[in-house]
């Protein structure tokens, strides 16, 4: 509501200023911004009603007919809403597509992708050190549907070339891998992959986000990313999205996810949007909060390994440098002690706090062996790297020495003077 008498002068300013803000909308306006505005400025509604600053929440199931078959171009939420679209627009601005699809959760994205890509007959090359769902879904659910797959070591392209078959249609992988952070040269495997016609490379980009490597310009066919993790960053919601500069690949994807139904509620579109407004920043922090964590780690007497790749002893540190921007905030470390020793560690840590999931502002710590991984035998888990005593470290946004302190106190209460 206008207070002030509207004079001639003042009604053209206004008009002026409105006309900016309506256009600040469009992403297409705005070519220049760098992600990190992006982010913050692309999905930014004028809202007629009352000028909120914040894109509004759309929770509502249907849409308004102004004639019959005539609408603004929502039908129905189950197929699009305008606040998963807000959301979907800061996550492509990051991206470097023209659009991208959010969903419930990061399973859901890669649910509706193996349904839209593969069908009975085909066959899926997957990273060998991969998250425990993903494994959960082929094991349990894709297996059924007729599809064939193989984990391979996707650290090596010529592995990779060697399980390729006449009906392969898709290689999945993820890098850095969960848990013990192994690297697949995204680059390298594009290459295998488009040497035969018809397969599709996807990246589960999860730990870096399209901001510290963007899997896209490296070769993928196509990035998917759990918005529960970096993207929200806070641990409101679970989410998940797909990306790719392929439109014909956009539009099964949507079809699809229209029809499954896994798009991702409005609410929780909305709660990631605040999420994505800070990503490029907290990743700054969450960089160099862990590059402190880990080399503090690596020079501890009671740490047998640290596998972090910005570490000069990691070893694919070189690759890391090659294809990320820098080396996020996630790492998994080892003690020199029994299994026991070091899930009492875990206990005795009080800053630190126990939990699944990552890339929120709280540092988490998880044990992959009795949490992500633990549908893997332990035959299996050892030929992997993932000890029994592995512990996954998720640096958040807290003090470093805050953290080392907790660090230091846990050491003190497990192992007494010899820490
Ligand atoms: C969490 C996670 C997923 C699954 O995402 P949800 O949002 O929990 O369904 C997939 N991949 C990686 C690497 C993850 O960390």
């Amino acid at each position: 509501m206008e207070t002030r008498s509207a004079t001639p002068s003042r009604v053209s300013l206004i008009f002026t200023r409105r006309a900016r803000c309506a256009g600040e909308f469009l992403l297409s306006d705005q070519p220049s911004f760098q992600p990190s505005t992006k982010v913050i400025h692309s999905n930014r509604s004028y809202e007629k009603q009352s000028n909120s600053i914040l894109f509004p929440i759309h929770q509502t199931a249907t849409y308004i007919h102004e004639s019959v078959g005539v609408t603004k171009g929502y039908g129905y939420s189950r197929g699009a809403n305008p606040t998963v679209n807000a959301l979907e627009q800061a996550i492509s601005a990051i991206e470097g597509t023209a659009h991208a699809l959010c969903f419930r959760s990061g399973m859901a994205a890669i649910s509706t992708l193996c349904f839209a890509l593969l069908k009975a007959g085909d066959h899926v090359i997957l990273s060998e050190v991969i998250y425990g769902g993903t494994i959960r879904l082929f094991h349990q659910v894709i297996r059924n549907f007729g599809i064939e797959f193989d984990y391979v070591d996707t650290a090596k392209p010529e592995a990779v070339a060697t399980a390729m078959k006449p009906n392969t249609k898709l290689i999945f992988v993820e890098t850095p891998a969960n848990p013990t952070m192994r690297l697949t040269d995204i680059a390298a495997i594009a290459e295998v992959a488009h040497k035969q016609p018809g397969v599709l490379l996807a990246v589960d980009n999860t730990f870096m986000t399209p901001v510290l490597q963007n899997c896209l310009d490296l070769g993928a066919d196509i990035s998917m990313l759990s918005t529960t993790k970096y993207i929200d960053g806070h641990n409101a919601t679970i989410g998940g999205s797909l990306a790719t500069h392929d439109e014909a690949i956009t539009e099964r994807l949507r079809l699809v996810r229209k029809t499954i139904g896994t798009i991702q509620p409005p609410f929780d579109s909305w709660l990631a949007l605040q999420g994505i407004k800070t990503l490029p920043a907290r990743l700054e922090v969450h960089c160099r909060n862990a590059g402190v964590i880990a080399e503090w780690l690596e020079a501890h007497p009671l740490v047998a390994k640290v596998n972090y790749p910005g570490l000069k002893s990691f070893s694919q540190h070189e690759l890391a440098k090659k294809q990320q921007k820098a080396f996020g905030g996630m790492m998994s470390f080892e003690l020199k002690a029994t299994t026991e020793q070091a899930l009492a560690f875990m206990n005795a840590l009080k800053l630190c706090t126990c939990a699944e999931s990552l890339g929120s502002v709280e540092t988490l710590i998880t044990n992959p062996a009795t949490a992500s991984h633990c549908d893997l035998s332990d035959e299996t888990r050892d030929r992997l790297g993932i000890s029994s005593g592995l512990i996954r470290l998720s640096v958040g946004l807290e003090d470093p020495k805050d953290l080392i302190a907790d660090f230091e106190q846990a050491f003190a209460a497990i192992f007494g003077a010899k820490a």
